[in-house]
């Protein structure tokens, strides 16, 4: 069993079970007997289901918004996106399985065409940050796809995933489709590498997990898609409009309490305009609203466990400058202010590592070959920001800063329509976009002679 604990009090909510090694195994096995049934049917009927499924899930919108908020402490205006983004996900996906053409080319003798086969039981593993849209990136497109999904949620948050399923059944997807088997990382998630009728297995998390991950799947050449962790760049040109830059900046890093694959935990700012623009982050990181994240005015809940707050001052040491802080509420829970430290260089502990948690660090550069030096000194490579009024610079810089997903004049990473993922150490493959359907497919080609 595992107990739930809400962040924003410390208090426990409810107990769930923690699936066993039995449990995972007959889950994947039903997973895998659904498989040809799911596969078979028309896609048409497949695509309706995926249709309801979204309408079912737009009808709880609020209450699975309220989940997360005692579960994960999310704000409630973004649970309630959160919730939105499962139904926008499902419903993209649901114009997938018609539309998921093979090619026919041309060859001498006969007819060659090709087919986008499903690959069987996917197993997705969640990590706590987002517990309903990672999980939406995965299940949508790999059930459009044809494949059967058996999904584990982190352990501490695992209950808008459990509600998810529910639904889902609610909305007619035959037993065995889609499944949420909750537990550890360790068990579950391990089983899910390691069961030769998982097909693939779609990781979201730290990238030390996702390694072993990728390592263990090697042994049975088993298909892996890795979103992990991120070190974003929030580059600022003098030229910019600096008070739009600097007003962005706080919610660009301290939404979700900074816990934030895509946070732009890294703010370089050009050296002549570095003083003015500190100037002008300090009053909004002063007035962002950290609260109960039950309120509609909350900008920022706490964080997830007590562990992750330990973790997070762990990198506001005697050695790191603080420039200015934010406000949090004192008492229970697990509150951490907004905090802005000034990095003494690229070496900084602070500068190179994920804190995962709200605090930024600040450093100047000189020239647009530094910022892009400075972005790219950094294993990880997925996400970042540009700010700049000149056009030709805008699209120079984005094509320098090796990283997945950049925004111009804006802080925004993820829509469903667009692709999501990163380079380097931040992952492997994409999600999200029109693209999302191939990597939950084999390419099998198929010669018809004709002569
Ligand atoms: P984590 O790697 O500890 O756990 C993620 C998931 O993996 C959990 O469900 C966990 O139970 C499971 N797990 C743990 N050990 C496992 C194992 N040996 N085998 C299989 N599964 C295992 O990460 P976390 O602390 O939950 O999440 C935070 C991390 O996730 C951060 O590094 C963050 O950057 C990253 N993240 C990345 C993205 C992205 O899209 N790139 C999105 C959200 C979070």
């Amino acid at each position: 069993m595992t107990d739930l604990v809400n962040p924003a009090t410390g208090l426990a909510i409810e107990t769930v079970p923690a699936s066993s090694l039995y449990d995972t195994d007959a889950a994947i096995e039903r997973a895998h007997a659904a498989f040809p049934r799911w596969r078979a049917m028309a896609p048409a009927d497949r695509a309706r289901l995926l249709r309801r499924f979204a309408a079912t899930v737009d009808a709880h919108i609020e209450e699975l918004a309220e989940l997360e908020v005692r579960n994960s402490g999310h704000t409630i205006g973004n649970a309630r996106w959160e919730a939105g983004n499962v139904r926008d996900v499902l419903d993209y996906y649901a114009g997938a399985p018609e539309r998921l053409m093979g090619r026919q080319i041309p060859v001498a003798g006969g007819l060659d065409v090709t087919f986008h086969e499903p690959l069987g039981v996917v197993g997705i593993i969640v990590p706590w940050n987002f517990p309903m849209p990672i999980a939406g990136w995965g299940f949508a497109p790999a059930l459009a796809a044809g494949n059967t999904v058996v999904l584990k949620p982190a352990e501490v948050t695992p209950l808008t995933a459990l509600r998810l399923a529910e639904l889902a059944t609610r909305a007619g997807l035959p037993e065995g489709v889609f499944t949420v088997v909750p537990g550890r990382g360790s068990l579950v998630g391990e089983r899910f590498v390691t069961h030769p009728a998982v097909r693939k297995v779609c990781f979201t998390g730290s990238t030390d997990v996702g390694k072993r991950i990728m390592r263990g799947c090697a042994d049975q050449v088993k298909r892996v898609t890795l979103e992990l962790g991120g070190k974003s760049a929030n580059i600022v040109f003098a030229d910019a409009d600096l008070e739009r830059a600097a007003a962005g900046a706080p919610a660009a890093v301290f939404d979700n309490a900074g816990q934030d694959c895509c946070a732009r935990s890294r703010i370089l700012v050009q050296r002549q305009a570095y003083d003015r623009f500190l100037e002008l982050l300090e009053p909004a990181v002063r007035a962002f609203r950290v609260e109960d994240p039950a309120l509609e005015t909350a900008q920022m809940g706490p964080l997830i466990t007590a562990a992750q707050r330990d973790t997070v001052k762990s990198y506001v040491d005697d050695a790191a400058r603080v420039a200015f802080t934010g406000t949090a509420p004192e008492g229970p829970g697990f509150w951490y202010a907004p905090t802005v430290l000034l990095a003494d260089s690229p070496a900084d502990r602070h500068w190179r590592e994920e804190i995962f948690g709200p605090v930024v660090s600040v450093l100047p550069f000189d020239d647009e070959a530094d910022a892009i030096r400075l972005a790219n000194d950094t294993e990880y490579g997925l996400s970042g920001s540009i700010w700049t009024r000149d056009a030709g610079r805008a699209i120079r810089v984005a094509r320098g800063v090796e990283t997945g997903n950049l925004s111009v004049n804006s802080n925004s990473s993820v829509r469903y329509s667009t692709p999501f993922g990163g380079m380097k150490q931040s992952g492997l493959g994409r999600e999200l976009g029109p693209d999302a359907l191939l990597p939950f497919t084999d390419v099998k080609n198929v010669f018809l002679a004709t002569d």
